[in-house]
């Protein structure tokens, strides 16, 4: 039998009690517990089978589905590591994680064997039908496995983080570190096996992640809908299906909210929704809370690095800490600190650092990376924060957006919120680009239509409501902003694609 600390025990150990209760939805099929149980163990001997054993790494290659779940708790269950990946991955990407980590291979689908390797490259541990019932047929006829004896600091899951500051981190988290997370959510979210989800986001991040291991951890049931290209499809799911919570990231709110009739119906049977994975702007939770009168709104703010979760703001501080990111999550420390690594006095803007059990062992094949954010025991988020006087903390900016001009430090958000306040600009960026008097100087990229808010217009607004070293320099009009899938600006790509503007502007 697998011993608690094994993360797989959430799914293989259930109380008797939750055997017949529906652990997973989709469409018109849904498995209860005692059935993934099953399907787990008999994916778990094919893969023992192929070889693989407790150390060993999988990558996995599957959309949000049954099979995702049964062939991720079938790698834990054999004290191996997951590797989760986005099956949109060319096999060239897919075969350089597998070089990075020396991967044992990978488990993909029918369809995306086709699409990712034709020439047949990749090693492969298991190719799953494309239909879950076929699978389900094959796993209910099949031995099972007995699971493998696992250490608390075994390597769980190598996830990778989503590209917003560069390429791609591989964070290494443990058992322990994704039992410790899900138990301080489930704590504060009060989930219990009444409770239920539809979700939209990719199980291969950390957000997604956390609401499949949170859901699987109290007998609560998960609904998969992967359809958010037809956002109009998702709520009519979610009025179906009628679940107690809905989690997404700022994009998810704001294309529910401006892009579908999602204000034409009725929310009272929400519990609450989460919102994570960047910063909301405050007029989406004031409508979403206009929305969904008795609904609790939850932001919450983490890292793939901490598991997930670091901190939440309590929703009934929704009004009066308008913007706050919260505070720690139960087991989590939180200190803002200076330069010195000294805490910052409230109001003044450092790092926001991180301690608990939930933190990564590091990264994975960088040793240099790690020992750059791993500190003393305190995790360098690269988040810059303020606490208010009550300990509430405020993002401010990613430490390497910040634009440094001469003896300033500039956030980016401050000049955007300005900008915005035009009306009518679709998207914007500030960024720092080289410049040889002041180090940095301010560029703005902005999506608008240039007849309407000419570089003049913009630069005048900015200096009726900026001091003059807020002033950007450039301002300019460009197609679009690079976003990351979650929606995330790409701060840095700008930074590259401008960097010699002083040069072509003399
Ligand atoms: P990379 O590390 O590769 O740049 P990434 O930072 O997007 O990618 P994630 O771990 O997916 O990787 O995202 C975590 C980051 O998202 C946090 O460090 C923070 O900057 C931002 N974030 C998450 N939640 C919030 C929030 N509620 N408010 C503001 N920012 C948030």
């Amino acid at each position: 039998s697998l011993p608690p600390s094994n993360l797989a025990s959430l799914v293989l150990a259930h109380p008797p009690a939750w055997a017949e209760r529906t652990a997973l939805r989709q469409l018109e099929s849904s498995l209860t517990y005692a059935g993934l149980r099953q399907c787990v163990l008999a994916c778990a001997a094919h893969l023992s089978a192929a070889g693989v054993r407790p150390g060993s790494r999988v990558v996995l290659l599957i959309e949000n589905s049954f099979d995702y779940v049964i062939a991720l708790f079938a790698i834990l269950a054999l004290g191996a590591t997951a590797i989760p990946l986005n099956p949109d991955n060319s096999a060239a990407a897919v075969s350089a994680v597998l070089a990075d980590c020396a991967g044992l291979g990978c488990i993909l689908r029918e369809r995306t064997r086709a699409k990712v390797d034709p020439a047949s490259t990749l090693p492969c541990l298991l190719v799953l039908e494309n239909a879950f019932e076929d699978n389900r047929r094959r796993w209910y006829s099949s031995a099972a496995a007995s699971p493998e004896e696992t250490q608390p600091d075994a390597l769980a899951l190598l996830l990778y983080t989503s590209g917003t500051t560069g390429r791609p981190k591989g964070v290494m988290l443990t058992h322990a570190n994704l039992l410790a997370n899900t138990a301080s959510i489930v704590e504060y979210m009060q989930m219990t096996a009444a409770d239920s989800t539809v979700t939209v986001l990719p199980f291969f991040h950390s957000f997604g992640n956390s609401i499949l291991l949170t859901h699987l951890a109290t007998g609560a049931c998960v609904y998969i809908e992967n359809r958010f290209t037809y956002p109009a499809k998702v709520v009519e799911v979610l009025q179906q299906v009628r679940p107690t919570g809905f989690s997404g990231v700022p994009a998810t709110f704001y294309i529910l909210l401006h892009r579908t009739n999602f204000l034409q119906h009725d929310w009272g049977f929400l519990r609450y929704i989460n919102q994570a994975g960047g910063g909301m702007r405050v007029e989406t939770i004031q409508r979403l809370r206009q929305v969904m009168p008795s609904t609790s709104i939850v932001i919450m703010y983490g890292q793939t690095e901490a598991s997930a979760r670091l901190s939440y703001l309590a929703p009934e501080l929704l009004e009066t800490r308008l913007g706050s990111i919260g505070q720690a999550i139960p087991g989590v420390e939180l200190r803002v600190v200076g330069a010195g690594g000294q805490e910052t006095a409230p109001g003044e803007v450092g790092e926001l650092t991180a301690r608990g059990a939930n933190i990564m062992a590091g990264y994975w094949n960088d040793p240099a990376g790690t020992a750059e954010v791993l500190r003393n025991g305190w995790l360098h988020t690269g988040d810059m924060a303020r606490r208010d006087e009550d300990g509430f903390l405020y993002i401010v900016s990613r430490k390497s957006d910040f634009i440094k001009s001469s003896s300033y430090r500039i956030s980016p958000g401050e000049i955007e919120d300005v900008i915005a306040e035009m009306g009518g600009i679709e998207d914007v960026a500030a960024i720092g680009v080289p410049d040889t008097l002041f180090g940095e100087t301010i560029a703005v990229c902005v999506v608008c239509p240039a007849e309407r808010f000419s570089a003049e217009a913009i630069r005048a607004h900015c200096q009726s409501r900026l001091p003059l070293y807020k002033i950007p320099r450039y301002i300019l009009h460009v197609p679009e902003i690079p976003r990351t899938a979650s929606g995330k600006k790409k701060y840095y790509l700008l930074r590259e694609q401008y960097q010699g503007l002083e040069a072509s502007s003399s």
